[in-house]
């Protein structure tokens, strides 16, 4: 893409970063076939070639409007463009270094603040966020619709998973919204991690991965859930720790960014930068091989997979964590449109919910059209998203497998 960037966008390491970015795009549209927002919307600007454009030309004109705003605040950063590129454009990268830039220039009214405050406010913390629900939950009927259908059933009982030592040890990241909403989760990887001789260690000083701040252009409190994190972990990964495991792909995505959000802090940026390198999804950890011999599913249960955007496109782990339920005796069906967003993509669903709600719509079709017994997921927020409408019960993968013991 030819540009005319100002010397003092070149001069700046986040625009000469984004004008790299945007010169590798030859413009050729591929990206489009899979944006979900364009294949919706049917507008060059709801796609990743037009939101491309918007970007450049806040750089070389300094034209930045609400309009620009809009069309970017509609991309779930779901990264389905950027697996399809064939030139290898760092889209996500990109719309993670122009979103706070466009927000500085264009601002925000007051009701959009608020929302994007309340997010920020309540979500990553387990006590606010289970108040908040305790109180929706009592005022269920009262609500309208579209409220009512946003707060998720309580979550079950959690159930205590015996801790037992093991020489082989990893750091399990115990995300924020997964606590409150399917704690057992936890428990099944600690179940299935323990059975595969693996300690997996919890610190209560760690917290929220970051990533609602991080999706909502708020770097500095996402950089401050980072330090918070990094410092929770430091002695134990000094002491051996091998790995950190993120059950929710979200949280590992975001986990796998703190080298690149702290590359410029000197006291954290080398322990950001190996924390990046040692994340790992459970399904990366797991080994097929020895799931088949410690379960087994009694009966033939057939399962609709739903791979989240952060598995497929983030992690690139397509496909092991199906390997993971076939080797225990699940049958994966195939299902239609696999590679589309779900419409959960973090707060999008709050913020976004016409949208998010197509998507949503899409996507139950989709997945129930198999007619599945049960559906599993390896995200929070999709599988949040995915309950408010599905038949069939949604779960974690872990879950199903801890449950398919001999
Ligand atoms: S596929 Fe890649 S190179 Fe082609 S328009 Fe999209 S971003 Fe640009
Ligand atoms: S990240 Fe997803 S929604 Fe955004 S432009 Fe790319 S494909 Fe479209």
């Amino acid at each position: 893409m030819r540009a005319k960037f100002s010397q003092a966008v070149l001069e700046s390491s986040e625009g000469a970063e984004m004008a790299s970015i945007m010169r590798a795009c030859v413009h050729c549209g591929f990206c489009n076939a899979k944006c979900p927002t364009y294949q919706i919307k049917g507008d060059e600007l709801d796609g990743p070639r037009g939101r491309i454009y918007l970007i450049k030309s806040m750089l070389e004109d300094e034209f930045v409007g609400k309009a620009t705003q809009t069309h970017i605040d509609r991309c779930l950063t779901c990264r389905a463009c950027e697996t399809t590129c064939p030139s290898g454009v760092r889209y996500s990268r990109l719309l993670d270094l122009a979103r706070p830039l466009i927000d500085a220039k264009v601002g925000r009214g007051p009701w959009e603040k608020t929302k994007r405050w309340l997010i920020r406010s309540v979500v990553p913390h387990p006590r606010r966020f289970n108040a908040l629900m305790t109180l929706a939950r009592a005022c269920e009927p009262f609500l309208p619709s579209t409220l009512r259908e946003l707060v998720p059933s309580p979550g079950a009982a959690p159930i205590e998973a015996s801790v037992q030592i093991h020489s082989r040890k990893m750091i399990m990241l115990d995300g924020c919204v997964q606590q409150s909403v399917a704690p057992n989760i936890n428990t099944a990887a600690r179940k299935i991690f323990n059975q595969q001789r693996i300690q997996l260690l919890s610190f209560s000083k760690s917290g929220c991965c970051g990533a609602v701040s991080h999706h909502l252009g708020e770097l500095a409190e996402a950089q401050g859930y980072a330090r918070r994190n990094i410092e929770a972990w430091t002695a134990a990964l000094e002491a051996g720790a091998e790995a950190i495991v993120a059950m929710s792909t979200g949280c590992a995505v975001m986990l796998k960014e703190y080298g690149s959000l702290l590359r410029r802090d000197p006291e954290y940026a080398g322990r950001a930068s190996r924390i990046s390198e040692i994340v790992r999804d459970p399904s990366e950890v797991l080994d097929p091989g020895a799931l088949r011999g410690a379960y087994r599913v009694r009966s033939n249960q057939r399962i609709a997979f739903h791979a989240p955007c952060t598995m497929q496109h983030g992690l690139d782990v397509a496909g092991k964590a199906e390997a993971c339920l076939r080797a225990v005796g699940f049958k994966i069906e195939y299902t239609p449109e696999g590679h589309v967003c779900c419409g959960s993509a973090g707060s999008y669903s709050l913020l976004q919910p016409e949208l998010a709600n197509r998507l949503l719509d899409q996507k139950v079709t989709a997945l129930e059209s198999v007619q599945p017994d049960k559906i599993a997921t390896a995200n929070i927020g999709c599988l949040m998203h995915v309950r408010r409408r599905a038949t069939p019960q949604v779960l974690h993968w872990l879950e199903l497998i801890s449950q398919a013991a001999k």
